[in-house]
């Protein structure tokens, strides 16, 4: 597995790096946003560690910038151990979130969930869903509302594909964190209806994902 290691603290990248290749990794080091942003554009990378304290750039900025155009999975590294920290990797676009200090196998563990949950889905089915207006292609990641191409982040396209696994049915908000966004969340849901929110707006139909007081999120698109 290829990784970018993006990090300016010479210590941090050292002990990563030498972590990363015992572990059978390749990988390739920068200390700055402008070159991480460079690199992930001309070269293919299967993983992304970001710092988000960088000297010429936000972390957020650099993923957000990355996210644009590319989907790979993209692990964020930082001293910040606020909630509002995590909240916002995990809506800016990144996978997964990882607060220093932190261990090499804790690492190493992580970079291999967050690889195979968005490299294969095995258990996805492959072809289009249609649910009333709505078709989701989740071979290729693409949502129709009435032949309308839909822009969706990946994680709000993953959300929409969630729900979808089972039209009508009640998803619990916790159970919608460890699924769609692989994490064991002890702390704000927040972020689910964050999602939401933006999800029904490019939907363009508010009522189509129902919000049940206390439990979770349903869709609720007519088939007719
Ligand atoms: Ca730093």
């Amino acid at each position: 597995m290829n990784i970018l290691l993006v990090e300016d603290d010479p210590s941090v990248a050292a002990g990563v790096l030498d972590g990363l290749v015992n572990a059978g990794f390749k990988v390739t080091h920068v200390d700055n946003g402008k070159q991480a942003i460079a690199s992930a554009a001309s070269a293919p990378f299967d993983l992304i560690l970001l710092d988000l304290g960088l000297p010429d750039m936000d972390g957020q900025d650099v993923c957000r910038t990355i996210r644009q155009s590319h989907q790979t999975p993209i692990i964020i590294l930082s001293a910040r151990s606020e909630e509002i920290d995590r909240v916002l990797a995990l809506e800016f676009g990144a996978d997964d979130y990882m607060v220093k200090p932190f261990g090499m196998r804790e690492l190493v563990a992580r970079i291999k969930a967050v690889y195979r949950r968005t490299s294969s889905q095995p258990d996805t089915p492959a072809g289009t869903q249609e649910i009333g207006p709505i078709s989701i292609d989740r071979r290729q990641q693409k949502v129709h509302v009435n032949g309308q191409e839909v822009y969706l982040t990946p994680k709000e396209f993953d959300l929409l594909a969630y729900l979808a696994n089972d039209p009508g049915a009640v998803f619990r908000r916790n159970d919608i964190m460890s699924e769609v966004w692989d994490t064991n969340w002890y702390g704000t849901t927040k972020t689910v209806d964050a999602h939401v929110a933006a999800l029904r707006k490019k939907l363009g139909n508010q009522d189509w994902i129902e919000a049940v007081r206390g439990v979770g999120f349903r869709l609720t698109v007519s088939t007719s």
